[in-house]
C-alpha cells in the first residue's frame, strides 16, 4: 500500500523534468498541492524572487494551521536543475517519502509542517534559495527539522539496505531490514558548511536541531539515468515507516550524538566491498579505530565520488544482469 502511494507520487512527478519555470515544474507544483489536499492538508504557496528566473515557489502545509506551538518541519526540494533526467532520486524520492510521512503523522494528530522547497540546486553558483527564503518568512517556532535528499537509491552496490543519517534531532534510526548509519557531518561535508549538501544547512545555521537523511550521491546523480527505474520502493517504504515512528515519539527527541564510530566503520566496510575504491586508504581508516580527521575525510571523499561516478554504471549493469 505504502509502496503504491510512493510509486504514484514518483510517477506523477517524473513525467517531465522539473527545471524552474518549465512546464514540468508548474505541473509538479499542481501535483504537490493536490497530493497535500488529498491528505486533508491545506497547501499554501510561499513565493520568492530569484534574479534572472523570476517568481519561485515553496509549497507547504501545516497539520494544525494557525497553531503557535513549536512545530516539526519536514522538508525536501522538488525542483530539478542540473540533471538532464526527471530527478527521480534527486529529489522526487524524498518528496514522495515526505508526503507519506505526512499522511501517517496527520492520522496520528501530530503537529507538523511539511515544505517542498524550490531552488535547492545551484543556479548561478548559489543553492538552497527556497529553504533560505522559507526560513526568513516562516515565523512559527520550529522544534526540529528533517531534511531528505536522494533517498530512493544506493550510494554504490552493497548499499542497498543502507541509509546515511546525519545530525542529532532524532535518535539513531532502526528498522529490521534497513541499516541506518549515523555518521558525523564531516562524512557528508568534509569541507564544512561551505560544502553543505542540502537544505539542512539553512536550519543548522539558525541553530535548530536537524536530521539529514540520504541514501548517498550515486553514479547517476545529476544525469539522465536518474529515472524511476533506479528507485528502490521497498527501501523507501521502510524509510517512511521508520521516520514516521521516530517523529511520533517526541519524548526521545534529544540525543546529542553527531554520529558513531560503529556506523563509520560499517560505512567503510561496505565501501570496501565495492572493490573499486582505494583499498589502502579504507584499510588505514578502519585500523585507526576512531572517527576520521577532516583531512582524512577530505581524502576519502575526493576519492569516493569520482570513483563511484566512474565505475557506478558498470557495477550497476553487472548487478542488474545478475538479478
Ligand atoms: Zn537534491
Amino acid at each position: 500500500m505504502m509502496e503504491n502511494h510512493l510509486r504514484i507520487h514518483i510517477d506523477e512527478l517524473c513525467k517531465e523534468r522539473r527545471n524552474p519555470q518549465s512546464a514540468g515544474y508548474f505541473k509538479a507544483q499542481e501535483y504537490l498541492k493536490s497530493a497535500l489536499n488529498s491528505l486533508g492538508l491545506n497547501p499554501l504557496e510561499h513565493h520568492f524572487h530569484v534574479w534572472g528566473l523570476g517568481k519561485c515557489t515553496n509549497i507547504y502545509a501545516e497539520s494544525k494551521p494557525g497553531s503557535l506551538k513549536p512545530t516539526i518541519l519536514i522538508g525536501a526540494h522538488y525542483e530539478t536543475l542540473h540533471c538532464s533526467g526527471p530527478g527521480a532520486d534527486d529529489n522526487a524520492s524524498a518528496v514522495a517519502v515526505a508526503l507519506e510521512i505526512a499522511r501517517e503523522l496527520f492520522v496520528k494528530g501530530q503537529d507538523f509542517t511539511i515544505c517542498f522547497f524550490d531552488m535547492e540546486e545551484n543556479y548561478r553558483f548559489t543553492g538552497l534559495r527556497g529553504s533560505k527564503a522559507f526560513k526568513r518568512f516562516y515565523s512559527r517556532p520550529i522544534e526540529k527539522v528533517l531534511i531528505m535528499d536522494l533517498v530512493g537509491g544506493s550510494l554504490a552496490p552493497h548499499f542497498d539496505e543502507i541509509y546515511l543519517q546525519f545530525g542529532d534531532s532524532l535518535p539513531k534510526l532502526a528498522h529490521p531490514e534497513l541499516d541506518f548509519l549515523h555518521l558525523p557531518m564531516l562524512v557528508v561535508e568534509p569541507m564544512g558548511s561551505i560544502g553543505a549538501r542540502s537544505d539542512y544547512d539553512v536550519f543548522r545555521k539558525a541553530g535548530l536541531p536537524f536530521t539529514f537523511i540520504s541514501s548517498g550521491t550515486p553514479w547517476y546523480y545529476h544525469t539522465a539515468f536518474d529515472t524511476p527505474k533506479i528507485l528502490n520502493f521497498k527501501k523507501m517504504a521502510g524509510l517512511t515507516r521508520t521516520l514516521s515512528d521516530a517523529l511520533s515519539n517526541r519524548s526521545e527527541s534529544k540525543t546529542k550524538n553527531d554520529g558513531s564510530l560503529d556506523s563509520f566503520q560499517k560505512f567503510l566496510r561496505t565501501l570496501r566491498k565495492t572493490k573499486v575504491l582505494e583499498f589502502e586508504l579504507i584499510e588505514k581508516l578502519l585500523n585507526q579505530n576512531r572517527l576520521p580527521s577532516r583531512i582524512e575525510m577530505v581524502k576519502l571523499y575526493k576519492h569516493i565520488l569520482p570513483t563511484i561516478r566512474k565505475h557506478g554504471a558498470d557495477l550497476w549493469k553487472m548487478r542488474s544482469r545478475n538479478i
